[in-house]
């Protein structure tokens, strides 16, 4: 999953980046308004961490101007302010949750997993697909009781693939989910997680669909 945190505090994005990375999210960051507002009219995310008290451009004028464009991507406000008006403000504007600073990261890392869920219509924490079990929140796939290893990116591939199992998905579409900026992409680094992922969860999970990307198995 890719996030992209808008914070202008280096220390607590570092804090946020960090932490949501070694929780196996994909995470960019941007320091003012300006700057998140052009990059969400280029680039895709699965979830946007939105500060309030931002220079160039406030949070909130970020986030209105985001759902009056149309776009819907789910947001969580981040704020220092603890003033209920903020969060009511935020929240009508169209943010999604909200936390108040200083938080956990933990249970920033859980909103954004029961976020995620709700937007995907996905009712329980963890995904099934063919007797395959995933779940976010534990960083587990199992099938058959037996827990299988996956390299950080093969489980966000197969968390990906697994989300919408009647959905093909491009190989740009993986890269551009899979990787943030700056992060080094080889040129078949799709098909070495794939083929990663037949080693461990048989040949036939993962069908290709030729000349188009990548899809489950259908049940
Ligand atoms: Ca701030």
């Amino acid at each position: 999953m890719r996030l992209l945190l808008v914070e202008d505090d280096a220390m607590i994005g570092e804090a946020i980046r960090a932490g949501l990375r070694r929780d196996g999210f994909t995470v960019d960051w941007v320091h003012d308004g300006q700057t998140a507002e052009q990059v969400l009219k280029t680039d895709t995310f699965d979830l946007l961490l939105l500060d309030l008290g931002l220079p160039g451009k406030a949070g909130l004028a970020v986030l209105s101007d985001l759902r009056s464009r149309g776009d819907a991507v789910p947001v969580i406000i981040l704020t220092a302010r603890d003033a209920v008006s903020d969060r009511v403000q935020g929240l009508d504007a169209g943010a999604d949750d909200y936390l108040v600073k200083p938080f956990d990261l933990n249970e920033l890392a859980a909103r954004i997993r029961a976020l995620l869920r709700r937007k995907s219509g996905q009712p329980t924490p963890a995904i099934e697909h063919l007797g395959v079990i995933l779940n976010p929140a534990a960083h587990t796939v199992a099938r058959g009781g037996q827990d299988i290893a996956l390299s950080p990116k093969e489980f966000a591939l197969l968390q990906l693939l697994m989300e919408r199992p009647g959905t093909i998905h491009s190989r740009a579409r993986i890269e551009q989910r899979l990787y943030g900026w700056g992060e080094e992409i080889e040129s078949n680094a799709v098909e070495v997680h794939v083929h990663g992922l037949r080693r461990k969860l048989g040949t036939d999970f993962i069908l290709t669909v030729r000349g188009v990307g990548y899809r489950v198995r259908p049940s």
